[in-house]
């Protein structure tokens, strides 16, 4: 059978049928009835139409992008995430309140996050590292940055991703240009984390148990305020932990006897937060 006439039936049975039907039934008659030429021409189409397609900016600041699968790759790429999408309820038994669409979302970047803990090159030399040009005020806050590929990015946003990127800080002059430029090892090396993985086994937040390979190293203090790239200053979170701590500004320590990370955090009904500055009126009192 001519994967031609495949297609005419498929045409034909387009207006009534979900794709999902028509792709089963589209797969069945190739299957049963194709030649090995007609099977070649549909490896030959999936690998010319496959295709991750730009990124497209959102009207809210968010981003869009779309990919085009083989069905092998999209079984593999399938597979990773919903291996790494599911739900994560707390310790006390809180259930996870991401949605299953967040949960993807979460898990696809914990993905690339451990692509990126490999410290693995691509071609041409290319770091999988997020690499950043920042004047120094956007990790203050007093500055919008952006990375390399022109993404902009809020302060807590630059400052959770300077913990494992590639930095370059410039200072920059009145008009914006940039006077001075300095490359500094800001990120955990590669023995550093290994320690941590023996020290923290895994994501330090309360409740958590992603294992070190999802994991980053956070600078409990940042290097902007001092923090330095040392053990007793690093913990290992996942990708959400770690944007949660960013985001809500949670201080924690390292154990003094080197066991682990305490983190300042209370639990509240939308998870845990650090804890509620103290009421004027019970310290007057
Ligand atoms: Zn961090
Ligand atoms: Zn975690």
């Amino acid at each position: 059978m001519q994967s031609s006439i495949v297609d005419g039936l498929v045409d034909l049975a387009r207006t009534g049928f979900s794709s999902a039907i028509l792709n089963d039934f589209r797969t069945e008659m190739l299957t049963r009835f194709g030649s090995e030429a007609d099977q070649d021409r549909e490896h030959d189409h999936q690998q010319a139409v496959r295709g991750v397609t730009g990124w497209r900016l959102l009207d809210d600041g968010m981003w869009r992008c779309e990919a085009t699968l083989t069905p092998t790759d999209k079984a593999v790429v399938d597979a990773a995430i919903t291996a790494l999408a599911a739900p994560q309820p707390a310790d006390d038994g809180t259930t996870d309140t991401r949605s299953p669409a967040a949960r993807r979302a979460d898990a696809l970047v914990t993905l690339c996050g451990i692509a990126s803990g490999q410290d693995t090159t691509g071609p041409m030399g290319a770091t999988t590292r997020v690499t950043l040009t920042l004047p120094v005020e956007a990790l203050t806050g007093e500055a919008a940055a952006h990375d390399e590929l022109g993404t902009p990015l809020l302060p807590a946003a630059a400052r959770e991703l300077s913990c494992g990127a590639t930095l370059t800080t410039v200072v920059l002059g009145v008009h914006g240009e940039p006077l001075q430029v300095g490359r500094e090892h800001r990120t955990a090396t590669a023995a550093q984390r290994r320690a941590l993985a023996v020290r923290d086994r895994g994501c330090t937040f309360p409740g958590c148990d992603a294992p070190p390979s999802w994991t980053q190293a956070h600078h409990i203090t940042h290097w902007i305020d001092g923090g330095a790239t040392d053990l007793d200053n690093l913990a290992l979170l996942c990708h959400r932990h770690h944007r949660s701590v960013h985001r809500y500004r949670i201080t924690g320590a390292v154990r003094d006897d080197g066991s682990g990370v305490d983190w300042d955090v209370v639990r509240t009904g939308l998870g845990w937060r650090p804890p509620p500055p103290p009421d004027p009126w019970t310290r007057a009192a």
